[in-house]
């Protein structure tokens, strides 16, 4: 599932095209006309992870690149991916037996000689890409401060790590896995927790999103520690359940209650059971 990670892998792959101009243009794509990109040059790209209600399994991150003064901003879906300088190859056969390659929806050739090519994803135009930096935990201009004061609330924590106004590029799969390194229960009001341990949890996230983004590039794929799983590393059942801001989009959540004991409240109520 592409999460922050895969899609800054977009942005590093497609920024190498930033300023050189379209030279051709392939693809099977319907949805937009591919003719019209020819000639046109890349003059920024852009990540970014929009939340699509409507549909509960995908993460639905998207990034934009600016053709022409215009933003293409492409959607991935669970199996979108991006290649530059070479094409996706079959990794199976399919069910005739035919070793049949993926057709990419897109491939803008470069007059360079290089090529991207893109996967699975849905592309329309649009005006503005909306990615702030200050949001973004894997950019510079980070606004950990900011972040912090969000985590410091009486929200549980959950909730507010999925926040994209504070943590863009942090999805579901980051969340479930720092809050079980950091032993933090997931239903956790931020005000509970003591300035070290937010402090703590912060730093686990920018730690474990910037691994997992150079483990991509290097090709390699991520252990998970909770996400998913039936046992925690220590051997403890793990619980799961649905969670999320009142009226919003309940995301599923996987914890130990061992690892991860509930704080209770002042009143002695946890926010919301176990079950
Ligand atoms: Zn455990």
């Amino acid at each position: 599932m592409p999460e922050g990670p895969s899609v800054r892998k977009f942005q590093l792959l497609t920024s190498r095209f930033v300023g050189q101009v379209v030279a051709k243009v392939g693809g099977s794509s319907k949805k937009i006309n591919v003719n019209d990109l020819n000639a046109l040059r890349l003059q920024d790209s852009q990540e970014e992870e929009l939340q699509e209600l409507q549909d509960s399994r995908a993460d639905a991150p998207s990034a934009a690149g600016e053709l022409g003064g215009s933003w293409l901003r492409f959607h991935f879906g669970l199996f979108g991916s991006i290649r530059a300088n070479e094409f996706s190859r079959a990794s199976r056969a399919n069910k005739r037996g035919d070793w049949k390659d993926p057709t990419p929806r897109l491939v803008l050739y470069f007059e360079s000689g290089g090529f991207l090519a893109f996967y699975n994803c849905r592309m329309h135009w649009c005006s503005s890409p909306v990615a702030d930096p200050t949001s973004d935990i894997l950019s510079a201009e980070f606004h950990r401060g900011r972040a912090l004061d969000a985590l410091r609330t009486s929200h549980p924590v959950c909730y507010t790590l999925l926040d994209q106004r504070y943590f863009s590029g942090l999805g579901n799969i980051i969340k479930n896995e720092v809050l079980y390194l950091t032993k933090i229960h997931p239903l956790t009001q931020g005000s509970l927790l003591a300035q070290s341990d937010l402090e703590h949890l912060l730093d686990c996230a920018i730690r474990f999103t910037s691994d997992w983004l150079q483990s991509k590039l290097q090709g390699k794929g991520l252990h998970l520690h909770i996400y998913q799983k039936e046992q925690c590393p220590l051997g403890h059942k793990v619980m799961k359940a649905a969670l999320g801001a009142p009226g919003g989009w309940k995301r599923l959540t996987w914890w130990c209650p061992e690892c991860q004991p509930a704080v209770l409240s002042g009143g002695g109520d946890l926010a919301l059971g176990d079950e």
